[in-house]
């Protein structure tokens, strides 16, 4: 394959790329989004593989790697996405570090002068930002897989910790630069090291609500850990998609903090539900709790003329997704008015929620974000909470001294009737306790959700077929 052919399907997948991530901003064009990005990247697979030596070697790479991506893709469960996502961006993480070490190694161009101290300053910068990339997702795996507690984990002096590692850092960066032949090897290995400490302290410092702004931090980061790959590899597709991956990273990680009224600085510098560890246990409030059964709740339904569904976390686990929109097409086809609110964190990624209804087909215009249905709630007959938590938890607007304080949340309290659908009184993922469930207005359907939306369905079902025989006599 010429250069020139070469360029142009790199810069064909560019475009496809970029085209890629505008369908996937929206709900009904995410599909598409999809597809135009696994042709962009399949037209950059073959591009790069022409253009390299030994073709069984990358032959058997992108096999292999398709192989398992393939197999790992199609056999997680949608609840354990957020930990693939956060497994895959260690991994690119991981591979700036190597292509880093293999680049100081065994340079695959001869640079001298300013070149190579430019080069050498691509590859110190590429394995810093790689190595953060690779422990902080491993960290952040842990937390949301419950291996390492999800609440933030604060060293004491951790600021000068801190401080401390990142002077360090800078300071082996001069003897790395000044370093002849492979001498550079032990600054590198230690400034590895220190960032690998680095990495782990900070985003174990980070707990709580503030993992969802993690997340997508952590994603940006890879996307800069690619960038530097290509940097070092003078690979121009390399850095168009990591400068793309990481930009949108970091938009979507600034949208998460508004979203959460949380300054960036203030997500990274961690803290955010430190004071929550061991108190929040709710279970002994059982009692104050009013429980109710899917008869009483299809009757507060039959009787109400608007609905409001907020789903989270808890739906995705029980995968009730399906039954909540039948239960939404049952009660539109009685005229009532049936609404769906997201909050930007709800569940354990991005769009988890969003992603969840579209595959039920519940239809994207009754579907809206916090900012769009908080005022309604006042005006609203029922609201449904299946398995939302901590985004529907007063006490982040009521209580100053809550981790969660300042936090926006669904407001459902202010409806008539709040009915939430889980197991227990436990809190949710940031730990802290939710004096929604002892509300006047709030009605616990306690147990799995999927379980009791089905019997909601079902009774609801029997009632409007006994509605439709009466209407038709
Ligand atoms: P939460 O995690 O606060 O709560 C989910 C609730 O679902 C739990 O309290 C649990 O209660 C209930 N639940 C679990 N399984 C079931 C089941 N089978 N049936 C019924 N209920 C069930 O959920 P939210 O969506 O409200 O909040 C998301 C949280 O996750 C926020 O704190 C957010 O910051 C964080 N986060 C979000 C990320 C994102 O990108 N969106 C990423 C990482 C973290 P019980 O055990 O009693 O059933």
């Amino acid at each position: 394959m010429s250069n020139n052919l070469v360029t142009t399907a790199y810069i064909a997948a560019s475009a496809l790329f970029i085209l890629s991530l505008s369908g996937l901003s929206q709900t009904e064009t995410a599909k598409r989004g999809n597809w135009l990005g696994i042709i962009g990247m399949a037209i950059a697979f073959a591009a790069t593989a022409f253009i390299s030596q030994g073709y069984s070697v990358q032959a058997s790479s992108i096999g292999l790697g398709v192989l398992v991506g393939v197999v790992a893709a199609s056999r997680v469960a949608m609840t354990s996405m957020p930990e693939m996502v956060a497994f895959l961006n260690s991994f690119v993480g991981l591979a700036a570090v190597l292509v880093g070490f293999a680049e100081y190694l065994q340079p695959s161009s001869t640079l001298v002068g300013i070149e190579e101290t430019i080069h050498r300053i691509e590859i110190y910068a590429g394995v810093f930002i790689g190595v953060v990339t690779f422990t902080g997702s491993m960290v952040a795996v842990g937390k949301l897989q419950g291996i390492l507690p999800s609440r933030s984990v604060l060293l004491p002096a951790r600021h000068g910790l801190t401080i401390a590692m990142l002077i360090a850092i800078a300071a082996l960066g001069a003897p790395f630069l000044s370093a002849t032949g492979t001498a550079g090897l032990v600054p590198l290995g230690i400034m590895t090291a220190i960032s690998a400490v680095f990495g782990i302290v900070i985003v174990m410092a980070i707990g709580g609500a503030d993992m969802a702004v993690v997340i997508s931090l952590l994603n940006s980061y890879s996307g800069l850990a690619s960038a530097a790959a290509g940097f070092m590899l003078n690979n121009d597709l390399l850095i168009i998609t990591g400068a793309l991956v990481g930009s949108s990273g970091a938009i979507l990680s600034y949208i998460m903090c508004k979203g959460m009224n949380r300054s960036f600085l203030n997500v990274v510098l961690g803290g955010f539900g430190a004071t929550s560890a061991g108190s929040s246990q709710g279970a002994g409030q059982a009692g104050d709790a009013t429980a109710t059964n899917p008869a009483d709740v299809v009757d507060i339904l039959e009787a109400a003329n608007s609905v409001v569904i907020v789903p989270g976390y808890g739906m995705a686990v029980a995968q009730a997704q399906h039954a909540v929109a039948e239960i939404t097409q049952i009660l539109r086809r009685q005229g009532k008015q049936v609404q769906f609110g997201i909050h930007p964190v709800a569940g354990r990624m991005p769009g988890h929620m969003n992603v969840l209804l579209a595959e039920a087909n519940v239809p994207y215009d009754i579907v809206l974000e916090m900012d769009e249905i908080n005022d309604d709630f006042a005006n609203t007959d029922v609201v449904l909470v299946i398995g939302a938590n901590d985004t529907v938890n007063p006490s982040a607007q009521s209580d100053p001294t809550s981790p969660i304080a300042g936090m926006p949340v669904m407001q459902v309290w202010q409806a008539d009737t709040v009915v939430v659908l889980k197991r227990s009184l436990s809190p949710g993922y940031a730990g802290v306790d939710n004096p929604l469930f002892y509300h006047d207005n709030t009605l616990m359907l306690f147990g799995d959700a999927k379980a009791n939306v089905n019997g909601v369905l079902n009774q609801l079902s029997d009632v409007a077929a006994t509605d439709a025989v009466a209407v038709a006599a």
